[in-house]
């Protein structure tokens, strides 16, 4: 039990804040979810590294928390110990030779207007996002064509077992909401090159500002909870398929923009996670499209109880069949020839156009056909 742990690991880090029951709520823009059973923010990176190395070594999983606007905390007593990291180096912003490093717990807002102070522009299409350097580089964080990664030029961080690595950007695949980074992985800083700030870059800013006010409904939520499938529109599919004002408990797909669930006041993740279902049960009804998470749940149970109650057809394949990209995108489950499928697409194409919608309704006529 993680809470066994936690006087030695009061004993071995007295410099280190460890909070006990913090509810999810306080530290979650979604404000679900019942207790953290204990949330530790080390003073830097020394104890950081030795906090990782101390839970490894008594199997404590960790958690690591930005600033918690893509999460669904979680209802269950869990064995977490959530880190935080936001004292310290891992707050700060430097200037040296054209390049900016920040730390892992910086705000976007607060980076983006202290190198504006100094000249740098380029952050604007993201302005608006509500996350922190290390959570918004793990979720590869981006709006407008735009994303956190085009102007970075090294990040660094801890291995799980404490060891410390630096990578180029161009040593990561840097994808749609997603780095190619081992999930233990904890970021805790990185350097940027930005592009002088342009004349009006202020006027950039407040015109994103404005446009997220209007486009984007208000109240507690996480952003958009699922990923565009491919060049779809998830909000657009999630409208269509009739799921605006789905209601589950305290959980409401909002009115304004389908792909934002809104905490009404007292949603539990349940609640959250069960309207989650609901939406990819009726979009994939609809279209033949299943759609996947983009927000992160705190429990890895809660994401397996996801994929598990609208199961995606699980297709045959190697990686170099032109089908790859787009079954992905659509949801399928993707499995090597030789392993058990609902369907092995050999000789048939789906018709010329290989969008994720056409290709969604072939490949539902196909296993609609087999059953
Ligand atoms: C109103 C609103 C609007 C949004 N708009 C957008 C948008 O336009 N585009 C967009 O991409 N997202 C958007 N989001 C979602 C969210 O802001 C982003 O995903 C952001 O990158 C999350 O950053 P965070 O610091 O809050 O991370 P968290 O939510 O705290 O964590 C997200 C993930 O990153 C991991 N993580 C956090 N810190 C670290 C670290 N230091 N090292 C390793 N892993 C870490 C966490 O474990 C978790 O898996 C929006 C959210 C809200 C509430």
């Amino acid at each position: 039990m993680l809470r066994d742990h936690l006087e030695a690991m009061k004993a071995e880090f007295p410099t280190l804040s460890l909070r006990e029951n913090v509810p999810w709520r306080e530290v979650t823009s979604l404000k679900a979810g019942g207790d953290i059973p204990a949330l530790a923010e080390p003073p830097d990176d020394i104890v950081l590294a030795r906090l990782i190395r101390f839970c490894r070594k008594r199997r404590i999983p960790i958690l690591l928390l930005g600033n918690g606007s893509n999460l669904i905390g979680s209802d269950r007593d869990s064995e977490l110990l959530v880190i935080r990291l936001n004292r310290g180096n891992f707050i700060r912003i430097c200037f040296a030779d054209g390049r900016i490093i920040a730390g892992a717990g910086v705000r976007l807002k607060d980076f983006a207007r202290a190198c504006l102070e100094r000249g740098f522009g380029g952050l604007a299409p993201l302005i608006g996002i509500p996350g922190r350097i290390g959570g918004m580089l793990r979720m590869n964080a981006g709006a407008n064509g735009a994303s956190i990664s085009d102007h970075l030029y090294e990040l660094c961080g801890f291995g799980p077992n404490g060891e410390s690595w630096s990578l180029l950007k161009e040593e990561v695949a840097w994808e749609y909401r997603h780095a190619s980074l081992p999930p233990d992985t904890v970021i805790t800083a990185a350097i940027f090159k930005l592009p002088p700030a342009s004349a009006n870059e202020q006027q950039l800013i407040a015109d994103e500002l404005k446009k997220r006010s209007e486009r984007q409904p208000k109240g507690f939520n996480a952003g958009c909870f699922f990923r565009n499938p491919g060049k779809e529109s998830a909000g657009k599919l999630i409208d269509e398929a009739g799921c605006k004002g789905l209601t589950v408990g305290d959980a409401a797909v909002s009115d304004l923009h389908a792909n934002f669930i809104l905490n009404l006041g007292h949603a539990t993740e349940k609640d959250i996670s069960d309207l989650m279902i609901l939406i990819r049960q009726r979009v994939a009804a609809y279209s033949g499209i299943y759609l996947r998470p983009e927000v992160c749940f705190a429990s890895a149970e809660a994401l397996e109880n996801f994929y598990a109650a609208v199961p995606a057809p699980r297709v045959a394949l190697t990686e170099d069949s032109p089908l790859y990209g787009v079954l992905k995108n659509i949801g399928c489950e993707l499995v090597r020839p030789g392993e058990p499928a609902d369907l092995i697409p050999t000789g048939v194409l789906p018709p010329e156009t290989l969008t994720e919608r056409a290709c969604a309704a072939w490949l539902r006529d196909l296993v609609s056909h087999k059953k």
